[in-house]
């Protein structure tokens, strides 16, 4: 017995791989840091927490419909709605079992094997297999040097089978925030080659400086008629374990991907449904903390990094450093970094290479100050002890 073609070449998420080695190594008694996984370090918000407990107690853990409850669908749509300033109805949400599961869903209803998807590198690990899995074929657009989309790249990666692209901010890795200006950029080039864009808005509440976010949809009715949005509640709720997503797309596709998810898991987790409703709801206090004491974090990491001379593109969202690290790096590029600083200092980092840039590396600061202050005094004596030449470890 073998494992089927469409798996066994699959790899595991290397996000999640690398968490599990680390939280391994930390349970064999080894003193770690880890700023691999991508998972915010508070509790879920109070009001959160009550339904949750709520929902067990009253029973409410049945199945529900395969698209979501009513209710929840109903509360989706009046938040996308609010959020991007564009009306969405109830059947236009289909809620699934994570942002994850929301994005597989998507990806089998929109493509066609064989159809090329614009990956937007650097980009999420598990964006590449989710294609792959779907029958599509993944290509990598490089991105400008402060990891901003390159228009001029973009163009030239489109081919008569280009059918979508993958679009992700606030950036996982960079943390990069893209401005109306650009998206308005992508839209002209989605509609001048019939393309769909998947746009992943999961960091979208976390956000610093002022900054706002720009959905597609927000931009005019015919990009919101070929946009797909997929979000949920693991980053902004701090909910990850209650895996808890949502897709808000045209009919068709919404239905598509409740239809698929009927077969595939029936429905999403009752329990979280009516936990997220609750989130959605109440706008709860803990969000705007837990973002202001994210952007402290950043600003001590950024002026740290700089500080031992890493150039690193400034994140304006999410919980992401990707600093360059090539004048450290031998032939076993970023992986080689980051296996070599997890042995000598404890310290467990993500490689570029994950997001198809090799010459970075991407640390997560969405775990406390104090731990921030250890993993940093960790890298700047690694990166001092394995300086591969004195000059270009300046730079
Ligand atoms: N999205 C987070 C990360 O990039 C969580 C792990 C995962 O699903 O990849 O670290």
């Amino acid at each position: 017995m073998h494992p089927s073609s469409r798996v066994a070449d699959i790899s595991l998420s290397l996000t999640l791989a690398l968490d599990a080695r680390a939280k391994a190594l930390a349970a064999e008694g080894r003193d770690i840091v880890n700023m691999s996984v991508g998972e915010p370090d508070f509790d879920a918000p109070a009001v959160v927490q009550e339904a949750a407990c709520k929902a067990v107690r009253g029973g409410k853990v049945r199945y529900t419909p395969a698209a979501g409850t009513a209710s929840l669908r109903k509360a989706i749509a009046e938040h996308v709605s609010k959020t991007r300033g564009v009306s969405f109805s109830a059947d236009e949400i289909t809620v699934a079992h994570s942002c994850k599961h929301a994005l597989s869903g998507a990806m089998l209803s929109l493509c066609e094997p064989g159809d090329e998807v614009l990956m937007l590198l650097p980009a999420w690990v598990s964006y590449v297999e989710i294609a792959r899995i779907a029958g599509a074929v993944p290509v990598g657009a490089p991105p400008r040097a402060d990891c901003g989309p390159n228009f001029a790249a973009i163009e030239k990666c489109i081919t008569p089978r280009t059918r979508g692209v993958l679009l992700n901010s606030p950036n996982n890795p960079t943390g990069y925030v893209w401005t109306r200006a650009e998206i308005e950029e992508l839209g002209r080039i989605a509609e001048r080659h019939d393309l769909w864009i998947l746009s992943d808005e999961i960091y979208r509440r976390l956000i610093y400086e002022g900054e706002k976010d720009t959905s597609p949809v927000s931009i005019s009715p015919a990009l919101r008629a070929r946009t797909v949005i997929v979000d949920g509640a693991s980053k902004s709720y701090a909910m990850t374990g209650y895996r808890i997503g949502f897709v808000a797309a045209p009919r068709d596709i919404a239905s598509g991907v409740e239809r698929l998810h009927s077969h595939l898991t029936g429905c999403p987790n009752a329990v979280s449904q009516d936990a997220y409703e609750a989130g959605l709801r109440s706008e709860p206090v803990e969000i705007a903390k837990m973002v202001e004491e994210f952007g402290q974090r950043r600003k001590f990491l950024l002026a740290e990094l700089g500080d031992m001379g890493l150039r690193t593109p400034w994140p304006r969202g999410a919980f992401y450093a990707f600093p360059d690290v090539s004048p450290w790096l031998d032939e076993r590029g970023s992986g080689g970094f980051c296996e070599d600083l997890l042995e000598q200092q404890g310290l467990a980092l993500v490689p570029g290479s994950a997001f198809g840039v090799d010459t970075h590396v991407r640390l997560s600061y969405a775990l406390s100050l104090d731990k921030i202050k250890i993993a940093t005094q960790r890298l700047r004596k690694f990166l001092a002890q394995n300086a591969k030449s004195p000059a270009s470890a300046k730079r």
